[in-house]
């Protein structure tokens, strides 16, 4: 089979054809430019006695161990650990290569040597996010930029873009993948596309500025900031009727931020809009989207690009890969990348209806799909499932049900403790802004019935405001992510040294309370996921 037919026909191509051309493709990537050129992978290889020759079906991939981002961070031994993922060829023996030899004398060496430059040479850089740990960067060539483009390109395909719309791409401006894959996506795409760089860069006024001036067809930005714009400008009486659809990411979004959007989209005179989700991931260098559905069908899931990507899901417990449409966690390969290169990167991410080939219902390709919901097994495991008041409560479904309930606009979770004591029982106070005009009583009776029946407790205290003071308590325009869930609870190390240290009662307490918001891996994870 032509091994180019999984780029030209990335979308219609049957699934074993897909499967064999795919591992055709990563066994020629390892064998010319991971495994000589990739002083992590080159090693590690070796040590296993593997070639590139020992990957003959997808089934054979489970050689090759998996890598975490724990492998990227740096350690005393390796303080520029992600360095040693980056594909770096030795130029004496690159020169030496035939098939470099030949392309010298038919093209000339300053041509060659320029190829090569923009093949190998990092020029860019995206980051991880979380705040836990030193970002971890990943460099891309001019080569990778192209693919960044090309993936950007299909994901405004695949989201039914239309080259006369017009866009505002309100993902914030950082060295995170979001804003890039938005921004190269519409050069490559060719459309017109107004980069706001979300509310750090010019606050909620100057988005809504750009909605007044740009009247955009689609809006693209992640679901919390996007809400609260809209609703901000719904409060100021902005119209934008020419808004037909809503692109989001960098975060996952329930079905209720759905409806949400859209009825506030409706409110300033823009009644038919969808909205259509993206996934992506620092590294992936790529994002990848659902195509537009009516509000009340089901998602269709997120569209991958065979030709770039090898995804696989496998049993977050075991590492074993699962039959096709069943729940566990991603795990990617890429195919193409230059640059930061990982092998079998477990995402940390569980989706809970898999991974399909078959051909999606709605717009009629057959690249592979990963459906339905999408969420963190780490958050799962250090803190979405957490003890609060010695019941175990599930986050992510508590989420759930606030963004699904009609009358809650924003809100945000804060865990205490009682007066700020570590012994102490767990507060959880929930602060809520109102989506409309419902009695503050009838809300909590309703928040109440709806939070017992999912985690079994009450909060402690439900404290309304007002859509600025929410903005406030969430960081919107001052944070990257909004926060969503805080942890202000102290650390049992600091009911410790408050206890030991009776005499410098003041001081310690505060250095403790300093201790839990720096080392509290709860409180930190609350926070990323925020
Ligand atoms: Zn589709």
């Amino acid at each position: 089979m032509n091994p180019k037919l999984l780029t030209t026909r990335w979308q219609s191509l049957p699934e074993n054809a897909i499967r064999q051309l795919q591992i055709e493709k990563l066994r020629g990537y390892l064998r010319h430019l991971v495994l000589p050129f990739s002083p992590h992978y080159g090693e590690l290889f070796r040590e296993l006695g593997l070639t590139a020759d020992s990957i003959r079906s997808l089934d054979d991939l489970r050689r090759i161990p998996f890598t975490t981002k724990a492998d990227l961070l740096n350690t005393p031994e390796h303080p520029q650990r992600a360095k040693e993922f980056v594909i770096t060829p030795d130029q004496r023996a690159l020169v030496r290569k035939p098939n470099i030899i030949l392309r010298a004398l038919v093209r000339g060496r300053s041509r060659v040597q320029q190829e090569l430059e923009s093949e190998f040479r990092p020029i860019f850089m995206t980051s991880t996010t979380g705040r836990s740990a030193d970002p971890i960067p990943f460099l891309f060539t001019r080569h990778d930029l192209d693919n960044l483009a090309l993936t950007g390109r299909r994901t405004f395909e695949v989201c039914g873009a239309k080259r006369d719309m017009r866009m505002l791409n309100m993902f914030p401006y950082a060295t995170h993948l979001a804003f890039w894959q938005a921004y190269y996506g519409g050069e490559a795409f060719g459309v017109f596309v107004a980069s706001t760089g979300g509310g750090k860069v010019l606050g909620t006024e100057g988005q809504l500025r750009f909605i007044r001036k740009v009247q955009p067809d689609v809006l693209i930005g992640m679901p919390t900031f996007v809400y609260h714009v809209l609703h901000q400008a719904v409060e100021e009486n902005v119209r934008c009727e020419p808004l037909k659809r809503i692109v989001i990411g960098g975060e996952k979004v329930p079905d209720g931020m759905r409806r949400k959007l859209v009825s506030l989209a409706a409110q300033l005179g823009a009644p038919k809009v969808d909205v259509v989700a993206t996934y992506g991931f620092t590294e992936a260098k790529a994002a990848f989207a659902e195509c537009p559905r009516a509000i009340d069908q089901p998602s269709c899931g997120y569209h991958l690009y065979p030709d770039l990507a090898l995804f696989e899901v496998v049993d977050p417990k075991t590492g074993e890969p699962v039959p096709a449409g069943t729940p566990g966690e991603l795990v990617y390969t890429p195919l193409d990348a230059r640059g930061t290169v990982v092998l079998r990167y477990r995402t940390g991410d569980l989706i809970d209806g898999g991974l399909t080939y078959a051909r999606c219902p709605s717009c009629g390709r057959t690249a592979p799909r990963l459906v339905g919901n999408i969420s963190r097994v780490a958050e799962i495991r250090e803190m979405r499932i957490d003890k609060i008041k010695g019941t175990l409560v599930d986050f992510n479904e508590l989420e759930h049900v606030l963004d699904d309930c009609a009358h809650v606009g924003a809100w945000q979770i804060e865990l205490r403790k009682h007066n700020d004591d570590p012994l102490e029982l767990d507060e959880l106070i929930l602060h809520v802004a109102k989506h409309n005009g419902v009695p503050e009583t009838q809300l909590v009776k309703e928040l109440n019935e709806r939070i017992a029946s999912c985690a079994e407790i009450h909060p402690n205290r439900i404290q309304f405001h007002s859509s600025d003071e929410m903005r406030t308590l969430q960081g919107v325009g001052s944070e990257l992510k909004e926060r969503k869930l805080v942890d202000h609870r102290p650390t049992q190390t600091g009911a410790a040294a408050l206890v030991a240290a009776p005499s410098v009662f003041s001081a310690s307490a505060v250095s403790a309370r300093r201790k839990s918001q720096v080392e509290n891996p709860v409180s930190r994870d609350l926070e990323n996921a925020a």
